[in-house]
């Protein structure tokens, strides 16, 4: 069984729409995908509906902006509520901050000379729920200022880059808290996949973040060296976290990041939808019913 549980669709910043992302794994041979998008649930209802076409398990998630002693932190959301009130909001507060962000990026950029404007940005966005750095990276794309998104990010747009702004993030231990309230079960993101944020995330941090509720440690990804891995790994074991690994497919806006290059465990899934259960128990929320194959 092949299970990968961290991707995008065109509904944040991955370039393909939920139906195509679910076909797509479905021809690569997935047999459970996560789709999780930035900040929002839009995609849900459309790769649910694309999922129970083609004969494939779809976990509902989020891939939440937060944030720890000042660095970015992405947090998974697998099967929460979405109609909790306090996540639903969060959401909204967070996906606020990523829009008013891009007057001031254009405004930077047009100061270096270039010429772009937001509509430029926002047409290239399409139908993403909230604008991100890699929708301007593409407008930069489709003018010619430079080749891809990965050159945007490394000459304008990275967090010590000359356009850089930023934006509202939810503070992770709340964050936590609230997935958990809302029924849902919480993994962190490439947690080692940048420098900064490998001094904040210790296994410290992570048994105090347990406390909170994470149940989960994304192990295998492509941002995590095999070193990394290992210690993550050790770490999960040493606080009985869940590991998984996956692809963070975003389409053609991420090289390297293809469907299933990495995957998860069906015994951790298994633990992951065990656990996401009792979590909607205890919650008293409704949530989506998982059927494993
Ligand atoms: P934002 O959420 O607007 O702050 O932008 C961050 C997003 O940009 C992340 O979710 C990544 O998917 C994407 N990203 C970061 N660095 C790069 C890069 N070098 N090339 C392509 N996408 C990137
Ligand atoms: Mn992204
Ligand atoms: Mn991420
Ligand atoms: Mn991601």
């Amino acid at each position: 069984m092949r299970i990968d549980l961290h991707t995008h669709s065109n509904r944040s910043d991955g370039t393909t729409s939920p139906r195509a992302l679910v076909r797509h794994a479905r021809e690569v041979g997935i047999d459970v995908l996560a789709l999780t998008d930035h900040d929002t649930t839009e995609g849900w209802e459309e790769a649910a509906a694309a999922a129970s076409q083609e004969g494939l398990t779809l976990v509902r998630g989020i891939e939440v902006s937060c944030k720890l002693e000042g660095s970015a932190v992405h947090l998974l959301a697998y099967l929460p509520d979405p109609t909790y009130e306090p996540l639903a909001e969060e959401l909204e507060r967070i996906l606020d901050g990523r829009n008013a962000r891009l007057p001031a990026t254009v405004a930077k950029l047009r100061a270096l000379g270039i010429e772009i404007d937001e509509d430029d940005v926002r047409r290239v966005a399409g139908d993403a729920a909230g604008i991100g750095r890699p929708h301007v990276a593409d407008a930069l794309v489709e003018k010619g200022v430079v080749q891809d998104r990965g050159e945007a990010f490394d000459t304008y747009l990275g967090s010590r880059g000359p356009a850089y702004v930023k934006r509202y993030a939810a503070p992770l231990e709340e964050m936590v808290r609230m997935v958990a309230s809302a029924g849902g079960v919480s993994v962190v993101a490439h947690p080692w996949g940048r420098r900064y944020t490998h001094q904040a995330l210790d296994e410290a941090r992570f048994a105090a973040l347990k406390d909170d509720g994470l149940v989960g440690i994304e192990v295998d990804h492509q941002d995590h060296d095999e070193p990394t891995r290992e210690e993550l790994r050790s770490i999960a074991r040493n606080l009985d976290l869940v590991v998984t690994g996956s692809s963070d497919y975003h389409g053609e806006g991420k090289v390297d990041h293809d469907l299933g290059c990495n995957t998860t465990d069906p015994d951790e899934l298994e633990r992951l939808v065990e656990l996401a259960r009792a979590s909607a128990k205890a919650a008293g929320r409704t949530t989506p019913e998982v059927l494993l194959p």
